[in-house]
């Protein structure tokens, strides 16, 4: 197939295209409109990214993405070190940030166990949550994962391994549309599912 644009825009729109929620069409569209707002856009764009894989790290100890390690949240002294949320992803951790009523530390745990996807605890961080949970001060683990399959024999599995650590398990209230994507919904349903949250 002739090429319309040069190797260079070919590249930039293959990679584009590989972003959630873009195919080539909209990969095009978004390239020319970097290229249309060269000055405005696309060199801060370039700069933003290259500085975030130049700095950004997974913090050690909960995965989240940070420019330091251990990150802002876990770092922070005035946060509750007894209390930790369960996420799948780092955008749930933010939209949980963005809600501003959990204040304790976070788990990113990476993904979710499949047994269609052959996903097993090892290639999660399940190993390093139960290692917190059994080494720290750590009370409660309250979970916060999707209400799909995968997200409910995660919370499953982990349930009953923080349970044998003993160390409380709660989970998000049902009810709520906590679904797969915690990071759509709006800050005051993620307040009430967290005030709601329940024994897992
Ligand atoms: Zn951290």
């Amino acid at each position: 197939m002739a090429s319309t644009a040069g190797p260079e825009i070919e590249r930039l729109i293959s990679l584009l295209a590989k972003l959630p929620g873009m195919g080539p069409r909209s990969a095009r569209r978004a390239a020319l409109a970097l290229l249309k707002r060269r000055e405005q856009l696309l060199v801060p764009l370039a700069a933003a990214m290259a500085e975030t894989a130049d700095k950004v790290v997974n913090c050690s100890v909960c995965a989240a993405p940070d420019t330091r390690d251990p990150c802002a949240i876990c770092s922070d002294e005035a946060r509750d070190n007894g209390l930790i949320c369960v996420v799948e992803e780092a955008g749930a951790l933010w939209a949980m940030e963005r809600s501003g009523a959990f204040r304790g530390k976070y788990h990113v745990l990476g993904g979710l166990l499949s047994a269609l996807d052959g996903v097993g605890p090892d290639q999660i961080r399940v190993g390093e949550l139960i290692g917190r949970a059994k080494a720290g001060d750590v009370r409660e683990v309250v979970l916060a994962l999707p209400a799909t399959v995968d997200g409910q024999t995660t919370a499953h599995y982990l349930s009953e391994k923080l349970a044998a650590a003993g160390v409380e398990v709660t989970s998000l209230a049902r009810g709520v549309p906590v679904g797969g994507e915690l990071d759509w919904l709006d800050d005051g349903t993620i307040v009430q599912a967290l005030r709601a949250r329940r024994p897992a």
